[in-house]
């Protein structure tokens, strides 16, 4: 795609009223038809939406994991390099956890029962962040203005990164297809131990004002808080000295930071993603928005374990399109999504590996990080 001139360079401070106030080009026939033909595929291959049994299954994996594996660390590690394998495997699970149940839960599109999706979405109050920010920041942010610069919070990496052509560069930005790999791991942890209590505390995400939780959402941000506190710290306290404790935190959440920034990036931060500014005549997105979320997206093949961790998110055309329907539907439905997409004239892109898609990202980082 053309990099932008300085001059067209966004800056990001934008309320969330004003971001909720961006409009989009008209629609076509183009989703009516999707929806239409994905509708049928559900009846005729009599498959369920949600509620579906292989992602039940997944739930007992990979929560049985975790408690085993933080159960081995904490009371039957015994060296440092069993700490470490254990940390990492536990960041690991917390990435799968975070793919799965917790993604699909913010989604609604777990179960038709409503409090199984909110419980599956509090999954990740309990290994240690905000279902409640999470909520603003990835479903109405992100998912309704993907690659919007100044919209969409997931690209706002402060004066670290220039991830969108329309985003302030600085001359050490020229190093950054090295540095942030590292950052993506440090992100994380700033964003378990500070930025949640930042924003609540400020009212501030990402340079928006957000309202604060309140009810039921306040108890379950300072319950987790707690829970996670206690879990992280105050037990392993009890049976290892602090610096122990500290090195397996700083292992387990850098582990998990690193490859859930891989995960989600290789989506959107790839060569092949379109970047939107509003249109500076109209002042909306001269794109359709069911084409802008096809065309600012790239799907990625992974072979059938890295599919199954990561929660479909590969398909992640098809997940913008249909975020409320189970992810382990995802694969069967990509034929249809890219049938339509071309009898419509929308680009569908895939890259050909998990390999390729690290690449893109890097190659992208690279082009962004030289003066425009
Ligand atoms: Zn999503």
């Amino acid at each position: 795609m053309m990099i932008p001139t300085v001059a067209q360079t966004v800056s990001s401070s934008l309320t969330l009223e004003s971001i909720k106030k961006l409009k989009f080009a008209q629609k076509s026939e183009f989703l009516p038809t999707l929806n239409r033909r994905i509708d049928e595929f559900f009846k005729t291959a009599k498959r369920q939406k949600r509620d579906c049994p292989q992602f039940y299954f997944k739930v007992i994996i990979l929560l049985f994991s975790l408690i085993t594996t933080y159960i081995l660390l904490v009371f039957f590690a015994q060296t440092w390099w069993q700490a470490l394998a254990l940390s990492i495997v536990l960041g690991l699970i917390m990435d799968g956890i975070g793919f799965n149940l917790q993604h699909d839960g913010s989604h609604n599109a777990c179960s038709n029962i409503p409090w199984i999706n909110k419980l599956m979405g509090m999954s990740l109050d309990l290994i240690g962040f905000s279902s409640y920010y999470w909520k603003i920041g990835h479903n109405v942010l992100h998912h309704n203005y993907i690659n919007i610069t100044g919209y969409d919070q997931d690209f706002e990496f402060g004066i670290f990164a220039r991830k969108t052509p329309f985003q302030q560069w600085h001359p050490y930005h020229r190093w950054q297809h090295y540095y942030l790999w590292f950052l993506y791991g440090l992100y994380t942890i700033e964003w378990s131990l500070l930025r949640d209590f930042n924003n609540f505390f400020d009212r501030k995400l990402d340079h928006l004002d957000y309202p604060r939780p309140k009810g039921v959402e306040l108890v379950i941000f300072v319950l987790g808080k707690v829970l996670f506190l206690t879990l992280a710290f105050a037990i392993p306290l009890q049976f290892h000295p602090f610096w122990n404790v500290l090195f397996c935190y700083v292992m387990t959440v850098f582990t998990m930071g690193l490859v859930m920034n891989f995960v989600f990036l290789l989506g959107h931060e790839v060569e092949k993603a379109a970047f939107l500014i509003p249109s500076q005549t109209t002042g909306i997105i001269e794109k359709e928005w069911a084409v802008h979320k096809v065309e600012s997206t790239v799907n990625c093949s992974f072979n059938p374990f890295l599919n199954w961790f990561c929660g479909g998110l590969n398909y992640h055309i098809e997940h913008h399109l249909f975020p409320t329907i189970c992810h382990v539907n995802y694969a069967a439905m990509s034929p249809i999504v890219k049938k339509t997409c071309e009898e419509f004239g929308i680009k569908y892109q895939v890259n050909p590996s998990f390999w390729h898609g690290v690449l893109s990202h890097y190659l992208w980082l690279r082009r962004l990080g030289k003066q425009p």
